[in-house]
């Protein structure tokens, strides 16, 4: 159920030093996430990505729902520096009505694109549209009629399912951040799962993300405990990379799905690249010890 939003705080710009050079652009979300005759375009979201230089972009698999054929979309972003890189997986629109993970993910790899200094040591593997019917159609479930965030590691028959869980296992990801919205919260919060310095990413990816919007907290969240903004279990069947002896962080990032998308937008790029910054800073710390 939805709730009123409290007024947001006002967006200012973030002087981080990691975010320093960050400065909002102009999102045309009304533009890019329009419905024309009941349906959502994928292209529109796409096409201006597919040109980025330094993107390599790839659709992986290929499914037909209906009439209609689909791909996952993925680019991959490597940076300088990055013989042995720190892989990063980012997931977003896996729930077809928050398209402001979407809109995020475009943002984030056109910033990341232009900056290679930022992506230093990186390699992303970015997933704007995990479920790209729910997306053209504007609802949480595909148009096969699933929640795709319960059916992980469970045999799934869904295309897109079998598609992610091969990324899932194959890209060796040391990190994964997950993008969504949440209708009846009324700030920015986040799970965290995976290695245990997952939290101490998340903590500073909420405090620059609450300088756009309000952080949630409540010690209860979605139904579960939460302190800070910050939640320590998760439901089964959600995204997640399998079972291995050096867990990957697995943070998954929500905002108020009632706030302006412009905003929504500006928090989860600012919580990606404070996770990202952070994560290097960390490991670096500890490999110089
Ligand atoms: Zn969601």
């Amino acid at each position: 159920m939805a709730r009123t939003l409290r007024s947001p705080i006002l967006p200012r710009l973030c002087e981080n030093k990691f975010l320093g050079y960050f400065r909002p652009k102009v999102i045309d979300s009304n533009f890019q996430l329009k419905i024309e005759n009941g349906r959502r375009s994928v292209q529109r979201l796409l096409t201006p990505l597919v040109a980025l230089p330094g993107a390599q972009f790839q659709s992986l698999g290929a499914f037909e729902v209906g009439t209609g054929k689909y791909s996952l979309p993925r680019f991959t972003l490597r940076g300088p520096n990055s013989n042995d890189p720190i892989r990063i997986g980012i997931f977003a629109a896996i729930h077809g009505d928050e398209p402001a993970g979407a809109l995020a993910a475009a943002h984030f790899l056109n910033q990341a694109a232009r900056e290679p200094v930022f992506v230093e040591n990186f390699l992303l593997q970015i997933y704007p549209l995990c479920n790209p019917t729910g997306y053209e159609d504007n609802t949480r479930h595909s148009r096969g009629g699933k929640d795709l965030n319960r059916e992980f590691w469970k045999s799934s028959a869904e295309p897109e399912i079998a598609i992610l869980e091969h990324e899932l296992r194959t890209q060796h990801f040391n990190g994964i951040i997950q993008l969504h919205a949440d209708d009846t919260s009324d700030g920015i919060y986040g799970f965290v799962r995976g290695h245990t310095l997952t939290e101490n990413l998340l903590r500073p990816a909420l405090l620059e993300a609450g300088r756009i919007l309000p952080r949630n907290v409540n010690a209860t969240i979605d139904g579960f405990a939460a302190r800070d903004g910050i939640i320590y279990q998760s439901y089964e069947g959600i995204l997640a990379v399998p079972m291995q002896s050096e867990p990957p962080f697995e943070i998954i990032f929500e905002t108020p799905h009632q706030a302006p998308m412009d905003l929504q937008v500006e928090a989860l790029v600012v919580a990606v690249r404070t996770i990202l910054s952070e994560y290097r800073r960390l490991i670096s710390f500890a490999a110089n010890i």
